[in-house]
């Protein structure tokens, strides 16, 4: 019997976050203030973070950035973009003092409290500084924008390690999406441009429910990504997604397998939110570094990757 193809389509529409506009008491929310580009750490990193933009325009439902205390509770309209301020004197000397300070931590990392790609050259400037000084710098982006050639040259010569950070339903499968295959393309020059490794999938992982039609769909984007990452010799850095109470993914995973993740300020302590764990990532969390896909699993200062740097 013949064995009919059918056309792939898109996954389900996975709701954005709704854009917010006013606290519940109803003052007016502002964007982020345009300030100077500084080194810090949050519960889960060291030290050794930074943003060339704070917010973020892409509103994915359960985004940790926009979730995470300081906007919440605050006055702050996540959903709108700011670029920060590169201050390249200021800058070096954050730099200077991570190492003399850490010296274990080799690296930076670009794209915390927003996504960097909302302006590639002032990304790119702040990685020539970071790089200047010895430190590795990482970005982290959903790729919002594309890179122009010559932006992307710089952050290649720079040694940026750039992490595409993929989240299934809303990164559709590139057999239907122009917008992931763009990606790919612009990951596959940038990884032409080096020897060294500088392309890594961040891939936010689910555990689909294959049985139904919707959860296929989205699995089979995910299983896609993971493979992509692995024809190019890219690694995948897993990040198991945390799904809040409300995450508009519940209907498409397999609710049976999730469980209370730990929560990182405190391991002690279980969250409110729920997680099947790792799918990709099977290693010790504690020790494993050299494997295909390596796993965001802990909090930094244990972590033995380094976000791939080591
Ligand atoms: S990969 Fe490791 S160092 Fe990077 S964010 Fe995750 S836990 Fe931190």
């Amino acid at each position: 019997m013949a064995i009919q193809k059918t056309k792939r389509r898109f996954g389900p529409k996975i709701a954005l976050s709704p854009r917010k506009t006013h606290t519940s008491t109803g003052a007016p929310l502002r964007p982020y203030e345009a300030k100077e580009i500084r080194l810090g750490g949050n519960t889960k990193t060291d030290a050794n973070i930074c943003d060339t933009v704070k917010g973020c325009a892409g509103r994915c439902s359960g985004c940790y950035a926009k979730n995470s205390q300081g906007v919440m509770f605050g006055r702050i309209d996540f959903d709108i973009p700011v670029s920060q301020i590169l201050n390249p004197a200021l800058l070096r000397w954050d730099c200077m003092q991570l190492i003399w300070n850490e010296p274990k931590i080799r690296w930076v990392r670009i794209g915390v409290m927003g996504d960097p790609s909302f302006d590639w050259d002032l990304t790119a400037a702040t990685a020539e500084i970071i790089a200047e000084t010895g430190l590795t710098p990482v970005v982290i982006t959903k790729f919002w924008k594309i890179p122009s050639e010559e932006t992307l040259t710089r952050m290649a010569i720079a040694g940026v390690k750039i992490h595409w950070s993929v989240i299934p339903g809303y990164d559709e499968h590139p057999e239907v999406s122009s917008r992931s295959r763009r990606i790919i393309q612009t990951l596959q020059k940038f990884n032409r441009m080096t020897k060294h490794e500088n392309t890594f999938i961040r891939l936010c992982t689910f555990l689909f429910d294959a049985n139904q039609e919707e959860g296929r769909l989205l699995w089979e984007a995910q299983e896609y990504f993971a493979d992509t990452a692995k024809k190019n010799n890219w690694r995948i850095i897993e990040t198991p997604w945390k799904m809040e109470p409300n995450d508009p993914r519940w209907p498409y995973v397999d609710k049976t397998a999730y469980d209370k993740a730990h929560s990182y300020a405190d391991w002690s302590k279980k969250s409110r939110k729920e997680t099947a764990g790792a799918l990709y990532f099977h290693g010790d969390p504690y020790r494993e570094k050299d494997s295909w896909a390596i796993g965001c699993v802990t909090t930094c200062g244990v972590c033995p990757n380094q976000c791939g740097t080591e």
